[in-house]
């Protein structure tokens, strides 16, 4: 791989990107302009910025440049959730996840390329971690996909109504919330994933509110979490109410048990008014009983939380099998019977393989 000695912008954080300007004995204004450049205007280089003079974007060209991922493919779903997979410097790709809502635009985003984890249930799991993301990589998912948006709603008129402004025209709207639910587990790959989501809240202005972060239960990573990371939701993705099944299905299981990770959510400082999410993805004869909802209830029993109930998308070559509807809407309604929130999602997007891994996994370059 060529090695680009100059400094790339998307790497550095706010005060590092205004320690740079300073160095050059440039005025501190034009930090803010960079920053406003980079993450609200989505310039793709130096050149892009027609605030600076010809001369300032020479000097700057000199010694930095802006990195941008490559858009291989996108496939979009009859539900309008809309998949991109993006190629990286080392030509690894991720795929990034766009759900449209009535009053939200969601991004799923990945956090690594691959995954140790090995999840039965999960493409990505079954290959194995090729390497983490460096913090740009993650961040820049999301400017990519405001990138596209505004250009689409410019140049094809195509994204859902309610992205556009009264009377059909663009209303500038961009990504609101956040989900970190990609290819990876985000909490493998800490340091950089933290660092994005400083970046997430304080360079490109996303509340902390409205970023969810998902682990399969990586224990000590969780409570650091709280410590070094903006106070973002946080979700567990449990999936079975025994060690003996959740060894199976996953097997981070084996090192971080059950009575662990929910101990540690006991633990976990909740803002007012937030709840933990517990996702639990419901597979055909392994996790779906009736005894699994009463051991559910019982495990979290005075845990502020939320339950998402997500009926098994199996990706191609599983064995695994989706629960008949009327199991999954008994498994509910005991939730709700002892007063849990629990609701059943969907997974989107599931005529365009937007599960996790699987257009990364129907690609070769
Ligand atoms: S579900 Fe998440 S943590 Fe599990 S293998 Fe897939 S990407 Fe990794």
């Amino acid at each position: 791989m060529k090695i680009n000695k100059k400094i790339n912008l998307k790497s550095l954080s706010k005060d590092e990107i205004i320690t740079l300007i300073e160095k050059r004995e440039l005025p501190r204004y034009r930090a803010s302009q960079l920053i406003h450049w980079i993450y609200d205007r989505y310039a793709s280089s130096i050149d892009e910025i027609t605030e600076f003079s010809k001369d300032l974007r020479n000097f700057l060209n000199e010694i930095a440049f802006i990195s941008n991922l490559r858009l291989v493919k996108s496939l979009k779903s009859s539900d309008s959730t809309e998949k991109f997979l993006f190629l990286l410097e080392d030509k690894q790709t991720i795929e990034s996840v766009l759900i449209p809502e009535k009053d939200r635009l969601t991004l799923c985003i990945s956090s690594q390329v691959g995954c140790a984890m090995g999840c039965r249930f999960c493409l990505t799991g079954s290959g194995g971690l090729i390497r983490n993301l460096r913090s740009y990589e993650i961040v820049d998912q999301i400017i990519a996909v405001n990138r596209i948006i505004q250009t689409e709603a410019i140049d094809n008129n195509h994204i859902p109504t309610f992205v556009r402004g009264g009377k059909g025209g663009f209303s500038g709207k961009k990504i609101t919330n956040i989900v970190f639910m990609g290819m990876g587990e985000p909490l493998a790959n800490f340091d950089e994933v933290v660092e994005a989501l400083w970046r997430i809240v304080q360079l490109i202005g996303i509340s902390k509110r409205k970023i969810t972060l998902s682990t399969a239960g990586i224990v000590p990573q969780i409570l650091l979490l709280s410590e070094k990371a903006p106070e973002i939701n946080l979700a567990i993705s449990l999936n079975a109410t025994t060690d003996e099944v959740r060894n199976t299905i996953m097997p981070v299981n084996k090192r971080y048990p059950i009575k662990s990770l929910i101990d540690t959510c006991r633990k976990y400082p909740l803002q007012p008014g937030r709840r933990i999410t517990f996702e639990y993805i419901l597979i055909d004869g392994i996790n779906d009983s009736l005894d699994d909802a009463h051991r559910l209830i019982k495990l979290l029993e005075g845990i502020r939380c939320k339950i998402n109930l997500i009926p098994l998308n199996p990706h191609p070559g599983s064995d695994l099998k989706r629960p008949l509807e009327r199991r999954v809407l008994e498994f509910q309604q005991i939730l709700l019977k002892n007063n849990l929130r629990a609701l059943i999602r969907e997974s989107k997007g599931q005529d365009i393989l937007a599960a996790c891994g699987q257009l990364r996994a129907g690609h070769t370059l």
